[in-house]
């Protein structure tokens, strides 16, 4: 069995031997036991080398019908390779990082193999009398509950690690003297519930100080006899769970369910029973024996959603249950970590779960984590933080490392790949050649045999014919001869005379008759000839056909080849320009209204000079709504262009557009087309201080709070983004309520909108990084202050590159001032920082989110908390 059975090269860690988990350890060092140990079906090796370690298999689930249609233009964001045991996270389309766990489970892995891989292993050391430990950990509906806990009622194959772990127990235990009690409990809000008895709801844990073994004496400890017992508290708890849930108005995924079974086996039975195989005399020394019980404990634990220790606070928890959240798991987190490194303290008291399982995980435990993720790219950071989580349990600092060490070897791999690669394409390719070469020669003879038969026919004709023609040609000679003979009588005379004219016409009709027949046998000899003739021309043009046709589909072979190289390479470059395009670019400019034809553009020219910007300004504010609409777009097509702003704004036309957008008939049009103009006037710092001046910043708000269409939004947002550049207009862009309107323009969802509200929030955080490093600003972020930080951490990995980069500038600018530092680790900011650190591909931006890491202190003791390595 491939399971669990050696170390794999850069994690195998022996944590045996340090003193550091004594404080797990219930007595006796696991060393000691496994002398008397070590058997086992599975061949499951519990050697010294790896007995300590957290083993981490992780589990892809396959995409459900819902990723099968909303994924449907999209790649997984992970790729597996079971046979290397390890899993790739694709960053982009062009780069991923890859991750080698104990074993890799496809979408495709049974649940008896999952059982055999995962969690066989430690029922066998549970049967030996050791204390062992299964959990799931991953984001909701990604299996974790699929793996371990389904009945498989209907269909036998789908049973989970539970009901295949009790299977096992009950057919390696003897009836007689050994005895299996299971009891099942959930972890709500710190506190332990009872499955299989719901009154029960406030379970308290106790420890033997002696031997540091816990236990929950008030729980129920059920006697299990046989499978069909176990299969009814398993229902029975599943329903209580779900009632509970409900009667707590929460979600299973927000609970840790744990299922404990208790294991005591006489050894003498069991010793007696091996030595009854080999040597019997022992048998009778062993009888005089004490009895002595083993016990071992198997604790199954199903834990809460991941995604809870992010999102906690952001989807209406409650501030309670957040907490207890994210102290169960972060708490579990730091256990495993603690442990992993041989750490002189591990923090097993902060929460129910850890101090539950104190005896169950490292030490004389054996623990295997199972991490479940899903395909699809939308859940790409909870899948990667579940990697990550699943790696630190491995105790690997960082699988780059690891790459940079068998760096030969996988490039050999890779290489080996891609000639295995290029030689079936070659094969195949020469495969299709031979096919065409093989049709084209049967169509050939094809056409040489229909030819070949052609001919033949006519050839047939054609000597029927003359045949006839002979035939015809004795028949009138027959008659001729027939009518001679009546005419000069029997002896062929004429009135009895010899000779005469009547013969030497006979003569005649003769040599006349053999030159036709000379004719004829010429003329088929000619035929045949011909015939031969086409023949092999025939079968020359055929062949040398499908040599010309082979050379043909050849060359365009390599034409297509070559065509197709150049193509991806050009794809290459594009794919670089644009991305640095849309990280450098991202201002804009807001061209005006598209439903005017290149007519009206020279028209407005014309306009312009004929009528004098005065007067199309003095129209801005007429009467008549049309008039007021033509005008407004007259001068933002003028404000379209550099040379004109001048003197617009000199005309006093910026004025007269913020008035615009201040008169109180809202007009959605006139106010889309009015802040356009807006915007292409506020590119210029004066400019911008002007719109500020004019009360420009609040009547963009005002607006931005009745604009609708996602256009005007983004006009509107265009022009805050823009003042947002501006140092010296911060203070105002808050107090005037830019901000908040920047912040209440998401609601529209638009990518073009959001990009501009990314643009402005980084903008204002450059100009208000910038004030604190001059020492000119003091306090928080004036961004954090206005509540910004949730939605840019929401958006911090957003799926248009243009908004990531922009969301991510700015938490770098944020992050640069240790004053914002704690707000950034409590909203999680420092989860995004740390995947930039990592997974951006604009190696600046990423060295710059490094560096801000590591220079600041909170997040580096946040880090350090945490355990997460950087
Ligand atoms: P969670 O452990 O997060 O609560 P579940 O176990 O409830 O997730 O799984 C969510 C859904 O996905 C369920 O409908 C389950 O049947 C399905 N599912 C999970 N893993 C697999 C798998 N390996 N193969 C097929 N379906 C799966
Ligand atoms: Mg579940």
């Amino acid at each position: 069995m491939a399971s669990y059975k050696n170390g794999r090269g850069p994690v195998k860690v022996d944590r045996t031997q340090g003193g550091a988990t004594a404080n797990l350890r219930v007595s006796s060092s696991f060393k000691s036991k496994t002398s008397n140990v070590r058997r086992g079906s599975s061949g499951a090796n519990l050697d010294d080398h790896v007995s300590g370690r957290v083993r981490v298999a992780v589990r892809l689930r396959p995409q459900n019908a819902e990723e099968l249609v909303a994924d449907a233009d999209f790649a997984d964001c992970v790729e597996l390779q079971p046979e290397l045991k390890r899993l790739k996270l694709r960053k982009n389309s062009w780069d991923s990082d890859t991750y080698e766990f104990d074993e890799v489970l496809t979408e495709f892995a049974s649940q008896k193999r999952v059982y055999e891989v995962v969690a066989k292993p430690v029922v066998e050391s549970v049967l030996d009398g050791y204390n062992g430990t299964v959990m799931a950990y991953g984001q909701t509906g990604t299996g974790k509950t699929f793996t371990l806990g389904r009945l498989g009622d209907e269909d036998t194959s789908a049973r989970g690690i539970m009901v295949r772990a009790m299977e096992d127990i009950l057919a390696n235990i003897s009836q007689g003297s050994d005895s299996v009690i299971i009891s099942y409990l959930q972890i709500y809000m710190e506190t332990i519930q009872d499955l299989l008895n719901p009154e029960n709801d406030n379970i308290s844990i106790v420890e033997d100080p002696r031997t540091g073994d816990v236990s929950v004496p008030s729980a129920t400890m059920v006697d299990i006899r046989n499978h069909k017992d176990f299969m009814e508290l398993l229902r029975l708890g599943e329903a209580h769970r779900v009632a509970t849930n409900t009667k707590l108005n929460t979600e299973s995924s927000r609970s840790h369910a744990i299922l404990m079974v208790h294991i005591k086996r006489s050894v003498a039975e069991m010793e007696s029973d091996i030595a009854s195989e080999s040597d019997h005399s022992s048998h009778m020394g062993n009888t005089l024996k004490p009895p002595i019980i083993r016990k071992g404990k198997l604790v199954v634990v199903d834990l809460a959603g991941s995604e809870r220790i992010h999102k906690s606070g952001s989807e209406g928890h409650t501030l309670e249950e957040a907490k207890s959240i994210n102290l169960s798991l972060s708490a579990l987190g730091k256990c495993i970590n603690a442990l992993a490194e041989n750490s002189t303290h591990v923090p097993v008291r902060d929460s129910k779960l850890t101090r539950l399982l104190k005896d169950s995980f490292g030490g004389t435990a054996r623990t295997s984590l199972i991490i479940t993720i899903g395909p699809s790219p939308r859940h790409r950071a909870e899948t990667a933080s579940t990697i990550l989580f699943g790696q630190r349990a491995m105790k690997v600092e960082n699988m780059l490392k690891i790459k940079e060490e068998f760096d030969y070897r996988s490039l050999c791999r890779r290489l080996e790949i891609q000639i295995d690669k290029l030689i079936a394409e070659n094969e195949r390719q020469q495969k299709a050649f031979e096919d065409e070469v093989e049709r084209k020669t049967i169509e050939a003879h094809k056409r040489i045999s229909e030819a070949e038969m052609n001919y033949a026919d006519v050839l047939e004709r054609e000597k029927m014919k003359c045949q006839m023609d002979y035939m015809e040609s004795i028949k009138k000679l027959e008659e001729k001869w027939m009518s001679n003979q009546s005419k000069y009588g029997n002896s062929g005379f004429i009135n009895g005379s010899r000779g005469g004219k009547g013969e030497s016409h006979v003569y005649e009709d003769v040599t006349e008759l053999q030159k036709m027949l000379q004719k004829e046998i010429s003329l088929r000899k000619e035929a045949e000839e011909e015939i031969h003739n086409l023949r092999n021309s025939q079968l020359l043009w055929t062949e040398a056909g499908a040599n010309a046709d082979v050379v043909k589909l050849k060359k365009l072979l390599d034409d297509e080849t070559h065509q197709k190289q150049k193509l991806e390479e050009e794809v290459h470059l594009l794919q670089s320009r644009l991305s640095q395009l849309t990280c450098e670019s991202g201002q804009p400019r807001y061209p005006q209204y598209e439903d005017q034809g290149n007519g009206e553009t020279s028209s407005i020219a014309s306009i312009h000079e004929q009528v004098g910007l005065q007067k199309i300004l003095s129209l801005l504010e007429s009467e008549d709504p049309n008039v007021r609409l033509h005008a407004v777009k007259v001068v933002a097509n003028l404000a379209a262009e550099d040379t004109n702003q001048e003197r617009i704004v000199e005309a006093g036309g910026l004025t007269s557009l913020l008035e615009l957008l201040r008169s109180r008939s809202f007009d959605e049009t006139i106010c889309r087309i009015a802040a356009g103009a807006i915007a292409n006037l506020a590119m210029n710092e004066t400019n911008q201080e002007l719109i500020v001046v004019q009360g420009g910043i609040s009547l963009l708000a005002m607006t931005a709070v009745d604009a609708e269409d996602p256009q005007t939004l983004r006009m509107i947002a265009g022009a805050i983004a823009n003042l947002c550049g501006n140092d010296k207009l911060q203070t105002r862009l808050r107090s005037e309520g830019g901000i908040k309107a920047l912040l209440g323009m998401v609601r529209s969802r638009h990518p073009d909108v959001l990009s501009q509200v990314a643009r402005g929030i980084a903008n204002f955080a450059k100009c208000e990084s910038r004030a604190s490093s001059k020492g000119a600003k003091k306090g928080r972020s004036l961004l954090i202050e206005d509540g910004a930080l949730p939605w840019i951490v929401q958006n911090a990995n957003n799926e248009a590159s243009i908004i990531r980069r922009h969301i991510e500038l700015a938490l770098c600018h944020l992050a640069q001032h240790e004053i914002n530092a704690r707000d950034m680790v409590s909203e999680g900011a420092i989860w995004e920082l740390v995947r930039i650190s990592r997974d951006c591909s604009r190696d600046d931006i990423r060295s710059l989110a490094h560096r801000t890491l590591t220079s600041s202190q909170t997040f580096l003791s946040e880090l350090r908390r945490l355990r997460v390595e950087i």
